[in-house]
């Protein structure tokens, strides 16, 4: 097989690969571009397999539409030792026309629209619709579809890690720059497949999340993605929520057997023992701000496990 945007060969990476979280059934080969280190389950999903995938194995929260709050704006040393601003809708300034691709409950939108923004959001989750009856947002419930928009009309589209998951990246990157104005932008963030954790943690990286993500992007082959749909990559930076330090641990404290469902991830299961103590002491060292400082020392070496991209639509 050969990389769809360098033509170079794709090597195995990993194999046997397998859902570490919610148990869906089978056993994945990872694939590596030899030339643009992106890595990918080629192949093994269709669309309408990843239907059954979403809605049999993914946990959907039960969220609380009274609980509803927007996003509120982080700054200073807090956030910057937090790495909390990890996620796309922190680049974004106030005053303009915003897409967000996946928002999720929506508190993205609720931070923009506080902010002048003119917010739409689309999200595949049908729990949407409640933040969307009670607050009237602009929302779209399904897949990103660009012709449901007028094209050159967003000065901003975000994704929020939500690349990673879908079947093909350049499809939604073509669809993102079409709605762009010429010079709006796009940012994207998604984990870094060529950041520390990868290397560290091999198969046992919380952040392969097979079979759900399809794509782990490199920095140069975001550059070949992005470009193939019109895009130029501007920036790319890496910064990573501590606490995903955090999730870290207690993935590998619970890691379960294949076809099995891990107890870190899914609420509510029964947990043994020596599971209860492992995770206890995990998170007595997280309290220590340990996982914090070693986050920040890989960001700042721009090789920590979340990328945000800044992608820009040519004048
Ligand atoms: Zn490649
Ligand atoms: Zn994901």
């Amino acid at each position: 097989m050969n990389c769809k945007y360098c033509n170079s060969d794709l090597a195995v990476f990993h194999t046997d690969m397998f859902d570490n979280r919610y148990g869906y059934p089978g056993q994945y080969t990872m694939w590596k571009c030899h030339d643009c280190d992106h890595l990918s389950l080629e192949g093994a999903f269709t669309p309408e397999m990843l239907q059954e995938l979403y809605s049999k194995y993914y946990p959907r929260k039960h969220l609380d539409i009274n609980a509803w709050e927007p996003f509120e704006k982080v700054s200073g040393l807090k956030a910057w030792f937090g790495g909390l601003k990890s996620a796309a809708y922190h680049w974004i300034p106030a005053n303009v026309r915003i897409l967000d691709i996946g928002c999720g409950f929506g508190q993205t939108l609720g931070y923009h629209q506080n902010r002048g923004c003119e917010v739409h959001g689309v999200e595949a989750d049908d729990n949407i619709r409640r933040v969307e009856e009670k607050y009237g947002f602009n929302i779209k419930v399904g897949l990103f579809d660009p012709e449901q928009y007028t094209p050159g009309y967003f000065d901003y589209v975000t994704m929020d890690q939500v690349i990673e998951h879908v079947t093909d990246p350049v499809a939604s990157m073509q669809g993102i720059a079409k709605i762009l104005k010429p010079g709006g932008k796009a940012i994207l963030t998604t984990p870094n497949a060529k950041g520390w954790g990868v290397t560290l943690f091999g198969k046992k990286w919380a952040h392969w999340h097979t079979p759900y993500h399809l794509h782990l992007f490199s920095k140069k082959s975001m550059k070949k993605y992005a470009a193939a749909a019109g895009l130029e990559l501007e920036r790319s930076i890496t910064i990573t929520n501590s606490e995903w330090l955090h999730y870290q641990w207690l993935h590998m404290a619970a890691y379960p057997k294949p076809g099995e469902i891990s107890v870190f991830w899914t609420p509510n299961m029964p947990r043994t023992a020596s599971q209860r103590l492992k995770m206890k002491v995990l998170a007595g060292i997280h309290r220590l701000k340990i996982n914090y400082l070693i986050t920040r020392f890989f960001d700042a070496l721009n090789v920590g496990d979340n990328s945000i991209y800044f992608l820009k639509k040519p004048m």
